[in-house]
């Protein structure tokens, strides 16, 4: 298959994101912040995510700096692919229409925060965070290139890893029981089963 498909797919995941977060990240900006648990390294970790989830492949796109890395495309990683991609914006739609005001690009608490526990949260604890899995497989899958295609799913990875204990830590010192409740009857990106 054509690069090309990959191409387009990688876009078209890119605008679709950019539409649904930009209302919430506007909105955001107004919200005033009770407690900001970031550090250097959760932002140096945001940067490398911000560069191996977009600007890797948009440079992809519009350069030939990665052509040595180059593969065929085949239809059906490709199908699979297109099929995580609209899972992953799926999940990431609902995530953040659940969370409102409460959504934070760094580890932050709001000072009207309220613990979300339904919706897409009442099954799954960390949906945004599954969706960006979702649509990081999305990735390695549809674009065919041995570099940029895992840059995504490495970058985030190693983002994640790192900040989801030091976020369930702050969710419990802010909620308490409340948020020890919510564990037990969720799962951390796909739900608990039983
Ligand atoms: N980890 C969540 C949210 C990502 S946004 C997810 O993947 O869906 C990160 C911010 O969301 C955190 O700083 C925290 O303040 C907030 N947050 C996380 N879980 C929450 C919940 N269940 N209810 C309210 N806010 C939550």
């Amino acid at each position: 298959m054509n690069p090309w498909y990959g191409k387009s797919a990688v876009i078209v995941s890119l605008v679709v994101y950019i539409i649904i977060r930009a209302p919430h990240g506007r909105r955001s900006m107004k919200v005033p912040i009770a407690e900001d648990r970031k550090g250097g390294l959760e932002i140096g970790l945001l940067i490398g995510a911000w560069l191996g989830t977009t600007i890797v492949p948009v440079v992809w796109i519009t350069t030939s700096l990665f052509a040595v890395a180059e593969y065929t495309l085949h239809p059906v990683p490709y199908g699979v692919g297109l099929g995580m991609m609209v899972l992953g914006l799926w999940l990431f739609y609902c995530s953040h229409t659940d969370l409102g005001t409460n959504w934070s690009v760094t580890l932050q608490t709001r000072e009207e925060h309220s613990l979300v526990t339904t919706g897409i949260y009442s099954r799954i604890r960390h949906p945004m965070y599954s969706s960006m899995f979702a649509l990081g497989v999305a990735q390695a899958l549809f674009l065919p290139n041995w570099i940029v295609g895992p840059a995504y799913l490495v970058s985030f990875g190693l983002l994640y890893v790192f900040r989801v204990r030091i976020e369930e830590r702050m969710m419990l010192d802010r909620f308490g029981t409340e948020y020890e409740d919510y564990v037990q009857r969720t799962g951390r990106l796909i739900p608990r089963l039983g």
